[in-house]
């Protein structure tokens, strides 16, 4: 069975303390995962560590950033490699949300070498894709977010890919309140896999973990990841409030 992931996103959010507070909530009497289970928490740089220790020996609790440079070292004052990440004992890194595609004009070109960054030094990439509101009000969706999967993820070979995770995430839905319904979210995953398949075959597609996104809650999460193709979600508000991500946690299948 694929693995079934519920990733927080926290953003920009959270003081010093705030965090404490929000890993002492979370991890009081953790939620138990079974094999195939993992919850990954994408936290800002400067949290890695502390969140990372925290996890330690907590099986399938990982710790993700939520962004890598696309060179591996250099002249680029502000920035975090992927070797860097790699060598702080972090194992996966957001790749491509539309809030860094938007705000920091991150083209599919340049998320394609994130993505082999992030490889190269054994991080697991969650890649993000996703149309914006304007895309699916002409119904060109699907063939938008297979573009977005193609030209980040198809230089890659049938390993390198098996060891990535896509993300979901309709723009219209995200931090709106707006989720996409089950049927929604289940019809693109399904045509993502497609997309997959197409290239790589039934086998490696079927792999695949693909998380949605879009203002997923504690109520309506067992909903959402009901569809055969959704692996479980990556959640950004809900994700600050231990009780929420708690239930989101608890309606993985
Ligand atoms: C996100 O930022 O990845 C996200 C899905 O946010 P929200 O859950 O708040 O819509």
């Amino acid at each position: 069975m694929r693995k079934q992931i519920a990733a927080a996103n926290w953003k920009m959010n959270l003081t010093h303390p705030e965090m404490v507070q929000l890993m002492d909530q979370l991890l009081d009497n953790a939620p138990s995962l079974n094999a195939e289970q993992e919850v990954v928490l994408a936290v800002p740089f400067l949290y890695l560590e502390a969140v990372r220790q925290r996890l330690q020996g907590m099986s399938g609790y990982r710790v993700a950033a939520q962004n890598c440079h696309h060179k591996t070292s250099g002249a680029f004052t502000g920035e975090v490699s992927a070797p860097m990440l790699a060598s702080m004992g972090i194992p996966d890194c957001v790749i491509g949300h539309s809030e860094r595609r938007e705000y920091q004009a991150e083209s599919d070109a340049l998320l394609a070498q994130k993505v082999d960054r992030c490889l190269e030094a054994g991080i697991r990439p969650i890649f993000c894709c996703g149309e914006a509101l304007s895309v699916r009000e002409t119904g060109t969706q699907n063939a938008f977010v297979a573009e977005q999967i193609r030209a980040g993820l198809f230089h890659l070979s049938p390993e390198a890919l098996s060891g990535i995770v896509i993300a979901y995430e309709p723009i219209w839905a995200i931090g709106t309140g707006k989720t996409a319904s089950s049927a929604q979210a289940q019809e693109m995953h399904e045509a993502i896999r497609g997309v997959l398949a197409e290239q790589y075959g039934a086998h490696v597609a079927g792999q695949i973990p693909i998380l949605y996104g879009g203002s997923v809650k504690g109520s309506n999460a067992a909903e959402l990841f009901g569809g055969a193709d959704v692996d479980g979600g990556l959640v950004g508000g809900a994700s600050l409030n231990a009780t929420e991500f708690r239930q989101i946690i608890a309606a993985l299948k």
